[in-house]
């Protein structure tokens, strides 16, 4: 028999559903409240939260840390837009790039908005310096690349659904086969402006490069006077087990490109990273945001930036993954493929013949464990940071039976 809880869960799906776009197909969960690594649904279940936003949420929900700079700042002052100062972007933006070793930093919100601000930013240092005729600026960008979702980002997608209907597109992108260095160096040219690389693509399956992809387009990049343009908006702040990926290979990139877990989990906030030489192509009235900058978003990224380091968010990730990913591969699950990942960004490949992903998803949800399948075969664990040993045990005690299949509805 179904209890009342069950009817409000439906309830609040029916009514999102009814009043929104169709735009996504989210687990049948409803979800109230968040402390940690936990999470609890309007019917008083408690989940571990194993996807964190897309990894948003490296420091957990509601950091008590960044929750009382949130509340100090929030009564203070909230929005300035850029029009004038404010006391909080300044200190936000010289701690960032402290913390990233570059000379300048530019904040936005969303991340898709910090990718666009890169790209406008190396085709204008293309122009102006490198001296690429007007207008024939070219970005390349790989295959299985996820960048956000405005039309010119969507314009270099190799994903068919996310450009069908949404044409036309924005030219000057050309796409190679990530993972192959030669065939990068094959599509550079001299209207190259910039390579557009995620470290691991994580909406395109947890795809981790061959070891020494990224030194070695780094170089080509260096040698032929290409800006590497790193997207570490997911991969960044600790998540695979370094503060940023490209540190795994001592790749230092021109642009650095960083969002989600920079807020916190708690306010949207977004930045391109790069030296004077990029960054000084902007203009007054070049490039903007209201919200970009604002002193409620700074504060609480600043202190977001802050728990992530003091916290040793990245070696907890490091160790703790390579863990993890030994226990899951240990299981020997007749339904998976392999394990891959790198630090507490882990995603599990199902094998075709046991059909997709989402089954074993909403069989873990079943069992108390939040995470979602990315592209058709792969099942992403991405838990906060701020986990532990016990816990992550523990979750497994859940993970290994439905790997072997127990609940799922294959
Ligand atoms: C999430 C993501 C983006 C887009 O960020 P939004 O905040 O959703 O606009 C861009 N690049 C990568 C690699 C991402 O994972």
């Amino acid at each position: 028999m179904k209890k009342d809880s069950d009817f409000r869960t439906q309830a609040f799906i029916e009514e999102t559903e009814r009043w929104s776009a169709h735009n996504y197909k989210p687990l049948p969960v409803v979800l109230e409240r968040g402390e940690g690594v936990w999470v609890w649904d309007v019917e008083g279940n408690r989940y571990l939260d194993m996807l964190a936003a897309y990894s948003a949420l490296n420091q957990g929900h509601g950091h008590p840390r960044i929750l009382e700079v949130a509340h100090e700042q929030l009564e203070r002052l909230t929005l300035t837009s850029r029009a004038f100062h404010n006391d909080q972007m300044g200190p936000f933006l010289a701690e960032l790039c402290q913390a990233t070793g570059f000379e300048k930093a530019l904040p936005m919100n969303t991340g898709a908005e910090a990718v666009e601000t890169a790209i406008k930013m190396v085709r204008k240092w293309g122009y102006e310096v490198k001296g690429v005729p007007e207008n024939q600026g070219e970005i390349i960008v790989c295959e299985g690349n996820f960048a956000g979702r405005t039309t010119t980002i969507v314009s270099f997608s190799s994903e068919a659904q996310y450009r069908e209907g949404f044409g036309p597109f924005t030219p000057g992108f050309r796409t190679v086969p990530y993972g192959d260095a030669a065939a990068f160096e094959e599509a550079v040219n001299e209207n190259t402006v910039g390579f557009l690389i995620e470290p691991i693509q994580g909406e395109g399956g947890v795809r981790v490069p061959p070891d020494g992809y990224l030194r070695e387009t780094r170089e080509i990049c260096t040698r032929e006077n290409v800006p590497f343009v790193a997207d570490e908006i997911q991969t960044g702040l600790g998540r695979t087990g370094r503060l940023f990926c490209c540190d795994w290979e001592e790749v230092r990139p021109d642009v650095l490109i960083v969002g989600k877990a920079l807020g916190g989990g708690v306010y949207p906030v977004s930045a391109t990273i790069a030296d004077h030489e990029y960054m000084d192509v902007f203009q007054p009235g070049d490039h903007g945001s209201t919200f970009g900058g604002n002193p409620l978003g700074a504060a609480i990224a600043r202190q977001a930036l802050k728990v992530t380091l003091e916290e040793e968010l990245p070696q907890r990730s490091a160790e703790l993954g390579a863990w993890f990913m030994e226990e899951l591969q240990a299981l020997e699950s007749p339904h998976v493929d392999h394990v891959r990942g790198k630090g507490l960004m882990v995603g599990v490949v199902i094998k075709e013949t046991s059909g997709p992903a989402r089954p074993f998803c909403e069989a873990l949800m079943r069992r108390g464990i939040l995470a979602k399948e990315t592209q058709e075969q792969v099942v992403r664990f991405a838990p906060p940071l701020v986990i532990d040993k016990d816990l992550l045990a523990e979750a497994l005690e859940e993970i290994g039976p439905v790997l072997r299949g127990d609940g799922v509805e294959l």
